[in-house]
Protein backbone atom coordinates (compact mmCIF):
# COMPACT_ATOMS: atom_id res chain seq x y z
CA UNK A 1 0.00 0.00 0.00
CA UNK A 2 1.45 3.34 -0.99
CA UNK A 3 0.70 6.45 1.12
CA UNK A 4 2.12 10.31 0.69
CA UNK A 5 3.94 10.94 4.14
CA UNK A 6 6.53 12.64 5.71
CA UNK A 7 9.52 11.69 7.87
CA UNK A 8 11.99 13.73 9.81
CA UNK A 9 15.84 13.47 8.78
CA UNK A 10 18.79 14.90 10.67
CA UNK A 11 22.09 15.30 9.32
CA UNK A 12 23.84 14.85 12.85
CA UNK A 13 26.90 16.67 14.33
CA UNK A 14 29.44 13.97 12.86
CA UNK A 15 27.79 14.20 9.40
CA UNK A 16 28.38 18.13 8.96
CA UNK A 17 31.93 18.17 10.72
CA UNK A 18 32.60 15.01 8.27
CA UNK A 19 31.56 17.20 5.51
CA UNK A 20 29.15 14.74 4.45
CA UNK A 21 26.00 17.34 3.63
CA UNK A 22 26.57 16.83 0.30
CA UNK A 23 26.63 12.97 0.01
CA UNK A 24 23.45 12.70 2.20
CA UNK A 25 21.76 14.66 -0.03
CA UNK A 26 22.54 13.47 -3.04
CA UNK A 27 21.81 9.95 -1.56
CA UNK A 28 18.76 10.77 -0.23
CA UNK A 29 17.64 12.47 -3.87
CA UNK A 30 17.38 8.64 -5.19
CA UNK A 31 14.11 8.61 -3.57
CA UNK A 32 12.33 11.07 -5.40
CA UNK A 33 10.88 12.73 -2.73
CA UNK A 34 10.77 16.54 -1.97
CA UNK A 35 12.28 18.80 0.48
CA UNK A 36 9.53 20.66 2.51
CA UNK A 37 11.63 21.73 5.31
CA UNK A 38 15.14 22.55 5.80
CA UNK A 39 17.03 24.45 8.67
CA UNK A 40 19.90 24.34 10.33
CA UNK A 41 19.30 23.93 14.77
CA UNK A 42 21.87 24.32 17.95
CA UNK A 43 20.74 21.74 19.86
CA UNK A 44 20.00 22.14 23.86
CA UNK A 45 19.68 19.66 26.58
CA UNK A 46 16.06 20.31 25.92
CA UNK A 47 16.01 19.26 22.85
CA UNK A 48 17.92 16.39 22.68
CA UNK A 49 16.08 14.72 25.49
CA UNK A 50 12.25 15.25 23.73
CA UNK A 51 13.77 13.82 20.53
CA UNK A 52 15.58 10.34 22.11
CA UNK A 53 12.10 10.49 24.86
CA UNK A 54 12.30 6.75 23.91
CA UNK A 55 15.80 6.24 25.01
CA UNK A 56 15.78 7.96 28.70
CA UNK A 57 16.27 4.25 30.64
CA UNK A 58 19.44 3.62 28.54
CA UNK A 59 22.80 3.12 30.29
CA UNK A 60 24.17 5.59 27.14
CA UNK A 61 21.29 8.06 27.63
CA UNK A 62 23.78 10.66 28.77
CA UNK A 63 26.34 9.87 25.71
CA UNK A 64 23.21 9.96 23.52
CA UNK A 65 22.35 13.36 24.68
CA UNK A 66 26.12 14.53 24.20
CA UNK A 67 26.13 13.05 21.01
CA UNK A 68 23.25 14.69 19.06
CA UNK A 69 24.39 18.16 21.29
CA UNK A 70 27.63 17.72 19.31
CA UNK A 71 30.14 16.97 21.51
CA UNK A 72 32.41 15.01 19.69
CA UNK A 73 35.56 13.45 21.72
CA UNK A 74 35.59 17.06 23.97
CA UNK A 75 35.18 19.16 21.20
CA UNK A 76 31.82 21.39 20.56
CA UNK A 77 29.84 21.02 17.51
CA UNK A 78 26.42 22.08 18.22
CA UNK A 79 24.47 21.83 14.97
CA UNK A 80 22.34 19.60 13.34
CA UNK A 81 20.67 19.95 9.84
CA UNK A 82 16.96 19.51 10.09
CA UNK A 83 15.15 18.39 6.90
CA UNK A 84 11.42 16.90 6.02
CA UNK A 85 11.36 14.60 3.18
CA UNK A 86 7.71 14.28 1.81
CA UNK A 87 6.12 11.98 -0.96
CA UNK A 88 5.29 7.81 -1.23
CA UNK A 89 6.30 5.72 1.52
CA UNK A 90 8.21 8.63 2.55
CA UNK A 91 9.42 7.06 5.83
CA UNK A 92 10.51 3.53 4.94
CA UNK A 93 12.39 5.21 1.31
CA UNK A 94 14.45 7.49 3.81
CA UNK A 95 15.11 4.50 7.05
CA UNK A 96 16.42 2.25 3.57
CA UNK A 97 18.73 4.20 2.52
CA UNK A 98 19.78 5.40 6.03
CA UNK A 99 20.85 1.60 7.07
CA UNK A 100 20.73 -0.28 10.28
CA UNK A 101 20.58 1.60 13.38
CA UNK A 102 24.55 0.10 14.63
CA UNK A 103 27.00 1.09 11.34
CA UNK A 104 28.89 -2.42 11.39
CA UNK A 105 25.67 -3.86 10.90
CA UNK A 106 24.08 -2.01 8.22
CA UNK A 107 24.57 -2.88 4.91
CA UNK A 108 27.66 -0.64 3.29
CA UNK A 109 25.72 0.93 0.28
CA UNK A 110 23.36 2.60 2.89
CA UNK A 111 24.42 5.85 4.69
CA UNK A 112 24.99 4.06 7.84
CA UNK A 113 27.38 1.42 6.48
CA UNK A 114 29.32 3.83 4.46
CA UNK A 115 30.06 6.65 6.78
CA UNK A 116 29.04 5.44 10.50
CA UNK A 117 31.43 4.75 13.36
CA UNK A 118 30.76 3.21 16.82
CA UNK A 119 33.20 5.84 19.32
CA UNK A 120 35.47 4.11 22.14
CA UNK A 121 32.09 4.63 24.73
CA UNK A 122 30.08 2.50 22.65
CA UNK A 123 27.84 5.34 20.75
CA UNK A 124 26.58 4.52 17.19
CA UNK A 125 27.84 7.83 15.38
CA UNK A 126 25.82 6.92 12.69
CA UNK A 127 25.41 10.49 10.95
CA UNK A 128 21.83 10.21 10.00
CA UNK A 129 18.40 10.09 11.96
CA UNK A 130 15.30 9.11 10.23
CA UNK A 131 11.83 8.89 11.48
CA UNK A 132 10.50 5.16 12.12
CA UNK A 133 6.99 5.34 11.42
CA UNK A 134 3.78 7.42 11.24
CA UNK A 135 3.40 8.27 14.94
CA UNK A 136 7.25 8.92 15.66
CA UNK A 137 7.61 11.08 12.35
CA UNK A 138 4.76 13.49 13.26
CA UNK A 139 5.81 13.82 16.81
CA UNK A 140 9.50 14.77 15.64
CA UNK A 141 8.27 16.86 12.82
CA UNK A 142 6.05 19.00 15.30
CA UNK A 143 9.41 19.19 17.64
CA UNK A 144 12.01 20.63 15.10
CA UNK A 145 9.57 22.50 13.07
CA UNK A 146 7.00 24.87 13.10
CA UNK A 147 4.02 25.22 11.02
CA UNK A 148 5.35 28.64 8.55
CA UNK A 149 8.98 26.39 8.29
CA UNK A 150 7.28 23.93 6.42
CA UNK A 151 6.35 24.45 2.75
CA UNK A 152 3.25 22.22 2.11
CA UNK A 153 0.49 21.87 4.92
CA UNK A 154 1.23 18.46 7.16
CA UNK A 155 -0.99 18.43 9.81
CA UNK A 156 -3.46 20.82 11.63
CA UNK A 157 -2.86 24.21 13.04
CA UNK A 158 -4.45 26.43 15.54
CA UNK A 159 -4.27 29.99 15.14
CA UNK A 160 -2.94 31.80 18.09
CA UNK A 161 -2.58 35.68 18.24
CA UNK A 162 1.25 35.43 16.93
CA UNK A 163 0.28 33.15 14.39
CA UNK A 164 -0.21 29.38 13.91
CA UNK A 165 0.99 26.70 16.11
CA UNK A 166 0.86 22.69 15.38
CA UNK A 167 -2.75 21.47 16.33
CA UNK A 168 -1.32 18.96 18.82
CA UNK A 169 1.64 20.16 20.50
CA UNK A 170 4.54 18.11 21.27
CA UNK A 171 4.85 19.36 24.83
CA UNK A 172 1.04 18.59 25.28
CA UNK A 173 1.57 14.76 24.35
CA UNK A 174 3.64 12.31 26.92
CA UNK A 175 7.62 13.01 26.18
N1 LIG B 1 22.07 4.31 19.77
C1 LIG B 1 23.29 3.88 20.28
N2 LIG B 1 23.38 2.60 20.80
C2 LIG B 1 22.31 1.76 20.81
C3 LIG B 1 21.09 2.20 20.28
C4 LIG B 1 21.00 3.48 19.76
O1 LIG B 1 24.28 4.62 20.27
O2 LIG B 1 22.46 0.61 21.29
C5 LIG B 1 21.97 5.68 19.22
C6 LIG B 1 22.19 5.73 17.71
O3 LIG B 1 22.85 6.95 17.39
C7 LIG B 1 20.74 5.74 17.21
C8 LIG B 1 20.03 6.57 18.27
O4 LIG B 1 20.67 6.19 19.49
O5 LIG B 1 20.63 6.29 15.91
C9 LIG B 1 18.54 6.34 18.39
O6 LIG B 1 18.27 4.97 18.59
P1 LIG B 1 17.06 4.21 17.88
O7 LIG B 1 16.91 2.90 18.57
O8 LIG B 1 15.88 5.11 17.81
O9 LIG B 1 17.65 3.91 16.42
P2 LIG B 1 17.36 4.61 15.01
O10 LIG B 1 15.89 4.86 14.92
O11 LIG B 1 18.17 5.89 14.99
O12 LIG B 1 17.86 3.63 13.98
MG1 LIG C 1 14.65 5.79 16.25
Amino acid sequence: MSQIEQTLVLIKPDGLKKSLTGNILTKLSETKLRIVGAKMVCVNEDLAKKHYQHLTDKPFFDELKNYIMGNLQGEKYQRVMALVYRGENAINKVRELSGATNPEEADPTTIRGAYGRITTKGIYENVIHASANPAEAEREIKLWFKPKEIVDDLYPVVKTDTGVKWETLYNKVKI
